[in-house]
């Protein structure tokens, strides 16, 4: 484990290997910048020793030989980073290792689904967010954090795409959920004792701020009416299909309180990462 490595190279890593790889770039940010300095500031969290790292299966991070820390991706600011983004995953891809990614904001999440998407065909993403980031453009930007399952879908390459907590849709995002087909589970219409039938390969996408701002006011965007932590992580847990990639995003910690926040980040990166291991891929 260390906390800047900063390098794009690919280490040799065994298949099934779940690799945590932070993204810290925020250049799309619509509103206000931050989540670059997630990362850091997670991974921090995460072994700062106010809790150990087990997840609530059993399984340590901190044994386990198929985890592993590769720090953060190099980046030089600016549209090229989609592209940058996109091949250092595809390398890790390629070697059939399983990403779990922490931003960032939420335009990341277009160039690791494309990169994951020629890894593996027939991809389902389940996306756990406020907003349904269907955007075709967002002032004057494709790429901006509001539009990255928009990009994702048009590339045809993914088979299904469902969102759970998504609350004020506009006109413009319902039609954008009609579409592309998109399953979306609005947050006023969300049951967590319905279980969501969810087909593997997978990849889970969350964006903190589908947690109510009460659990996870350290977000950009402040949407009330929200999951708790524990519906999130009682999704997390349910999940019965091969996860092969997930991101935590839009942590912003110039906006967090007490690290309450990051905390609920780094919680979720423990359980996706348990789940990840348990499963095998
Ligand atoms: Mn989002
Ligand atoms: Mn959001």
């Amino acid at each position: 484990m260390t906390d800047n490595p900063h390098h794009n190279l690919t280490p040799a890593l065994t298949p099934d290997t779940v690799a945590l790889i932070g993204i810290p770039f925020d250049d799309f940010s619509s509103f206000m910048r931050g989540p670059a300095k997630a990362p850091s500031v997670i991974r921090r969290t995460l072994h700062d020793g106010a809790s150990n790292l087990y997840a609530e299966n059993g399984i340590n991070l901190a044994t386990h030989p198929l985890f592993r820390d590769l720090g953060d991706l190099a980046l030089a600011g600016g549209e090229g980073d989609i592209a940058a983004i996109e091949s250092a995953i595809g390398r890790l891809a390629a070697q059939k290792v399983r990403i779990l990614s922490v931003g960032g904001d939420h335009a990341i999440t277009y160039p690791v689904i494309k990169a994951l998407s020629n890894a593996y065909a027939n991809l389902t993403i389940l996306h756990l967010d406020a907003h349904p980031d269907l955007y075709d453009s967002f002032n004057g930007s494709r790429f901006s954090h509001a539009c990255p399952f928009a990009r994702i879908m048009e590339t045809g390459r993914v088979k299904r795409l469902v969102q759970v907590g998504v609350r004020g849709l506009n006109d413009e995002q319902r039609r954008q959920v009609e579409k592309f087909g998109v399953t979306c589970i609005e947050m006023k219409d969300y049951r967590s004792e319905n279980p969501i039938a969810l087909e593997g390969p997978l990849y889970l996408s969350v964006d903190m701020d589908v947690l109510d701002p009460a659990y996870a006011p350290g977000v950009s965007h402040h949407e009330p009416g929200g999951m708790s932590t524990r519906e999130v992580l009682r999704l997390i847990q349910s999940i019965q299909c091969p996860m092969v990639g997930a991101d935590i995003v839009e942590v912003n910690p110039d906006r967090d309180v007490n690290g309450v926040t990051a905390a609920a980040a780094a919680k979720f990166l423990k359980e996706i990462a348990g789940m990840m291991l348990a499963q095998g891929c």
